[in-house]
């Protein structure tokens, strides 16, 4: 069998991040979950963050064009993402995230400085816990620029769309790639590859091949640094 660096003891001593960024639909949680399973890495999904302000301003009725309002709003209640389930003041909000209203208002959440300071601060502090695959958007371009593996994913938009259809269940296609579009739009400004990150096209791939990608990339990190 193929030696994987989460054979390496190396990692206890310089942890490493993996950053898995990339536009809706590209494949980029499923694949960061698996990756963090393969390695025993923490999985952080910042765009979960994202989705839970996002609900509690929905619920409270938060104006959403008020970035400061936003944010306190992300300060004054708990929760987290770093588990299976998420819960926010102890109500699992899981499979609430995924509904298409959140969908719909997430990036405009999203556009505004107060709540992106406010959760890139978490951000950055779980990848300075390190031993992290965190996914998003901006991750190896602003969060974690120095994470170890830099990886960008993409797939066409009949693709993106195939997956959204499959996860969002009874929807027709034609509303699916219409909010794809408007979300790629809004997202524009965060969502960029780094210059240095490894761009893959997950067009046609099997998710286990991308996942062998990226462990290998990391192979090759830890096999640098011998
Ligand atoms: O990845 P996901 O679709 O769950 O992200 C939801 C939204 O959160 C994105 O459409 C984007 O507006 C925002 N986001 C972001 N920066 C990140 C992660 C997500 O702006 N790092």
């Amino acid at each position: 069998m193929r030696r994987h660096i989460y054979d390496s003891a190396d990692l206890d001593t310089q942890p490493m991040v993996i950053a898995i960024d990339g536009p809706a639909g590209a494949g980029k949680s499923t694949t960061a979950r698996l990756v963090a399973e393969r390695l025993g890495f923490t999985y952080v999904d910042t765009g979960a963050m994202y989705r839970v302000i996002t609900w509690i301003a929905l619920r409270d009725r938060i104006d959403l064009d008020d970035g400061v309002a936003l944010g306190h709003a992300s300060e004054r209640h708990q929760w987290d993402v770093e588990h299976r389930r998420v819960r926010v003041d102890g109500e699992d909000v899981t499979l609430a995230l995924r509904e298409p209203r959140i969908d719909r208002d997430v990036s405009r959440v999203a556009a505004h400085a107060e709540v992106r300071a406010i959760l890139r601060e978490r951000q950055r502090a779980a990848a300075a816990r390190g031993n992290a695959v965190i996914e998003g958007r901006d991750i190896a371009t602003v969060v974690a620029p120095d994470a170890a593996v830099k990886v960008y994913l993409t797939a066409d938009e009949s693709e993106r769309t195939r997956r959204r259809a499959a996860e969002q269940f009874g929807r027709d296609e034609e509303t699916l790639v219409g909010e794809l579009r408007r979300r790629d739009e809004a997202d524009a400004e965060q969502s960029r590859p780094a210059s240095d990150a490894t761009k893959i096209d997950t067009t046609g791939l099997e998710i286990d091949d991308v996942v062998e990608r990226i462990l290998r990339l990391a192979d090759s990190v830890v096999a640098a640094r011998q």
